[in-house]
């Protein structure tokens, strides 16, 4: 059973906004801009060969035990986080279980979850897998086997870019679906090597502590709708009034109104600074730098205002007054 699910137009936005394609005819592998974060917090862009199209479906997947860690909201009423492991055997669970609540605190100690927490349910799908560890980890070469498929160099299939640490995404959408309902869904890696990858399932190394706020940023697209305010990897920008709130293609800011000149929570005032989503020149940020432009950072005002509005338009009962 899927319920409803608001906030999905809005994700995967790096994923999808900048993909590419070889032509039709060639032999070559098609490829795809993925999302690639990395260890001193900026956040890239690395095209990559994509994965090969699914030939069958997973609905045979073994049956994985779901436990609610946090919340107890009707799924109707709430914004629903799923967890899928990768890499994790039956021996493993304590240490899946313990990733899965260190990612989750890290998460919810960030406004404006803090203050909204009590409005997410954040369920656990115990994935077991045959061999501990993920694909390429310690080095290149080195292959498990795993329930989800989970490797650095995005599979083996990216020649560049080690820390992108890419998932069957089809694999792990079913084995999210056990739980109830899913708004976003992170696949965390039975790995310590820093990696992760944006996307419509974001990945993390499950026990590498800097990799938790790689869910946090990809929040910042599926739940607010926040384009990156990077300026990878395009020169000038000559397109249309992006539809994201975080961004925009007027130096004077006028889209920001009454928010100009007002301090924000990742440090200095909101006023337009030129560099932001993929574009060098021709877009503007509201802020040098928020986590949507690098790890570890705040949301700016614009960023969280536009997660609450989120917030608001997922779960009835914060504009609904209760019945007494
Ligand atoms: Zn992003």
């Amino acid at each position: 059973m899927h319920l409803p699910r608001l906030l999905l137009p809005a994700l995967t936005l790096t994923a999808l906004a900048l993909f590419a394609q070889v032509p039709a005819g060639s032999t070559a592998p098609a490829m795809e801009w993925r999302e690639v974060f990395n260890e001193d917090g900026t956040i890239t862009q690395a095209l990559t060969p994509k994965a090969p199209a699914e030939t069958t479906t997973f609905r045979a997947l073994a049956a994985a035990e779901v436990t609610k860690i946090h919340g107890d909201r009707d799924p109707a009423d709430a914004f629903d986080l799923v967890f899928v492991g990768d890499g994790y055997t039956a021996d493993d669970l304590a240490t899946y279980t313990a990733n899965v609540k260190s990612k989750w605190d890290e998460l919810s100690a960030v406004e404006p979850f803090a203050s909204y927490k009590d409005y997410f349910n954040v369920w656990q799908v115990n994935v077991i897998s045959t061999e501990s560890g993920v694909d390429h980890d310690p080095t290149r070469g080195i292959l498990k086997d795993t329930a989800l498929d989970m490797g650095f160099w995005c599979q083996g299939r990216d020649a560049n870019t080690e820390r992108l640490l890419c998932v069957n995404e089809t694999k792990a959408k079913e084995y999210a679906a056990q739980a109830p309902q899913a708004d976003q869904v992170i696949a965390l890696g039975n790995t310590t090597k820093y990696g992760g990858a944006g996307g419509s399932v974001a990945t993390a190394s499950g026990s590498n502590a800097q990799a938790g706020q790689i869910a946090i940023h990809e929040l910042g697209h599926s739940i607010g709708g926040l384009a990156d305010e990077y300026d990878y990897p395009y020169l000038t920008y000559t397109g249309t009034e992006p539809r994201e709130k975080n961004v925009t293609k007027d130096p004077t800011g006028a889209k920001w109104g009454e928010y100009l000149g007002k301090p924000s929570p990742d440090g200095g005032v909101i006023a337009p600074l030129e560099g932001a989503r993929y574009y060098k020149n021709g877009l503007y940020r509201p802020t040098d730098n928020s986590i949507m432009r690098t790890l570890g950072k705040q949301f700016n005002s614009i960023g969280r205002d536009e997660m609450i509005k989120a917030f608001k338009a997922k779960i009835p009962s914060l504009t609904t007054p209760a019945v007494r």
